[in-house]
């Protein structure tokens, strides 16, 4: 979990625009926008604008305004796609699998039968 932020990640890069993404929803907290590689049909990814690796670096105020827009963006999807269940999932440090190192959260629509990937 040590180390510094790198600014040209994929995010930060998509946060600046400089690369392309679904977006989903944006405001002056978060961008979400649709993972490339879904777990399963309807995943999405919430994406503080705030620089920082993960979320425990992440400053309180920032941390506790992206949870909110990861509640109302999980019900949207909730709404919108009706699964069976909805897995919110967020990684820290790369033994724990985090393969983009800028804080992210995980919105991932789940059905009955369907096979776990995390
Ligand atoms: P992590 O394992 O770091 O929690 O998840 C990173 C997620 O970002 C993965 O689910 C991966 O599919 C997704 N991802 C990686 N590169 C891109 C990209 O360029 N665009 C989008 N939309 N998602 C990406």
């Amino acid at each position: 979990l040590d180390g510094s932020y790198d600014p040209d990640n994929i995010f930060a890069k998509i946060l600046r625009g400089e690369l392309p993404c679904v977006k989903i929803y944006e405001d002056d907290v978060v961008l979400s926008f649709m993972d490339i590689f879904p777990q399963a049909p309807g995943h999405v990814l919430v994406v503080p604008k705030e620089a920082a690796r993960n979320a425990l670096e992440l400053s309180d105020d920032a941390l506790a305004a992206a949870m909110l827009r990861v509640k109302r963006i999980g019900n949207a999807v909730k709404a919108a796609l009706a699964p069976d269940g909805i897995m919110i999932a967020q990684l820290n440090g790369a033994p724990a699998g985090q393969t983009v190192f800028h804080v992210h959260f995980h919105i991932i629509p789940r059905s009955d039968g369907a096979q776990l990937a995390m």
